[in-house]
C-alpha cells in the first residue's frame, strides 16, 4: 500500500523492497504535484518489470481523466491493468487483506482522508479444548483456526468452542494535506496508528490556517481527541531545518508521537 506518490516515491519503494509485481493499493489525497509527481514513473517502471497485475489506485475522480490524457500523451503503454475507485466519504475498496474508507479532508483543492482497517483475526487457538472435544489434529484443527465449523462423527464443532473471542486487525488512518476537523477527528477514532499533516509549528499557526495545512500541535490535539494509540507527524515545511521544535510543541498534547522521515520503518502493534 503506498500513500500518495511525491517524487520520490521510486527510489523509496525500491529502498523498502517492495516488489513491483506485487498485490498494490496506491492511495492519493488529492492533485497537488507534491502528491501525485511520482506516480507516472512508477507505473511506467512497474511496466517495465513487466507487472501484470491490477493496481489498486484511489484518488480523486480527475486523478483518472489526469492519468490517461498523460499516459496517452507520452505514451506510456501499460503491462497491467488499473483498477481506479473513486474517493468519496465512505468505504471506497475492499481487498483480500484490507478495507479503505475515505472522508474529506479540509485543504485548498478537493482532497481526501483515508483509513485502512485490516480485517480482523481469529481468536487464539486452544489444542486442549480441541483435543477435549476429539477433534483429531491436522486439517480439521486449521479449519477451527480459521474461523470454520468442522464436524467430527456427525457432530459439529464451532471455533468459538476451541478458541478465544476473534482479535481485530489493526487501523491505519492517512489525513494528507489538511486542517484538523471534528469530522477527521471522529473519522480516524480509534486508529492504532495515524499520520498527520504537520507542515508548521505553533509559531506559524496562521501560515497553517491561511494554506490549509496543520501545525504539528493541531495534529497532536486531534490524535488526542480520536484517540489514536500512535501519531506520526509528516509533510514539514521546508522552513524548518530540524523538525524537533515540531515534535516537542506535539508532545506536550499528545506523547506517543514520532516524526516522519525518509526511509524510516515503523512497525504497528495489534490492539490488545
Ligand atoms: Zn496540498
Ligand atoms: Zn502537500
Amino acid at each position: 500500500m503506498i500513500l500518495d506518490c511525491g517524487e520520490g516515491v521510486q527510489r523509496q519503494v525500491i529502498d523498502a523492497s517492495v516488489g513491483l509485481g506485487s498485490d498494490m493499493t496506491i492511495l492519493i489525497t488529492h492533485l497537488h504535484g507534491d502528491h501525485v509527481a511520482g506516480l507516472l514513473g512508477l507505473l511506467q517502471t512497474m511496466s517495465l518489470a513487466q507487472r501484470r497485475k491490477p493496481l489498486n489506485i484511489v484518488g480523486p475522480a480527475e486523478l483518472l481523466k489526469w492519468l490517461q490524457v498523460t499516459s496517452e500523451m507520452l505514451h506510456i503503454g501499460l503491462t497491467f491493468p488499473i483498477r481506479f475507485s473513486e474517493a468519496r466519504p465512505g468505504t471506497v475498496l475492499r481487498t483480500a487483506a484490507f478495507r479503505f474508507r475515505a472522508a474529506r479532508a479540509v485543504h485548498s483543492v478537493e482532497a481526501f482522508a483515508y483509513v485502512v482497517e485490516e480485517y480482523g483475526r481469529p481468536g487464539v487457538f486452544y489444542p486442549e479444548k480441541a483435543r477435549e472435544l476429539k477433534v483429531p489434529e491436522g486439517k480439521l484443527w486449521s479449519r477451527l483456526q480459521k474461523g470454520r465449523a468442522v464436524v467430527v462423527g456427525g457432530r459439529r464443532v464451532e471455533p468459538s468452542q476451541v478458541t478465544g473471542p476473534p482479535r481485530p486487525g489493526r487501523k491505519i488512518g492517512y489525513s494528507g494535506d489538511t486542517r484538523p476537523s471534528p469530522g477527521l477527528a471522529r473519522f480516524f477514532s480509534g486508529c492504532d496508528f495515524l499520520i498527520f499533516d504537520s507542515t508548521f509549528s505553533r509559531k506559524d499557526a496562521d501560515k497553517a490556517k491561511e494554506r490549509k495545512h496543520s501545525t504539528s500541535e493541531e495534529a497532536a490535539e486531534l490524535a488526542k481527541k480520536a484517540g489514536v494509540r500512535k501519531l506520526a507527524l509528516t509533510h514539514f515545511s521546508a522552513r524548518y531545518t530540524s523538525t524537533a521544535s515540531l515534535v516537542r510543541e506535539a508532545r506536550r498534547v499528545f506523547p506517543n508521537t514520532v516524526a516522519g522521515a525518509d526511509g524510516l520503518t515503523l512497525s504497528v502493534d495489534y490492539p490488545s
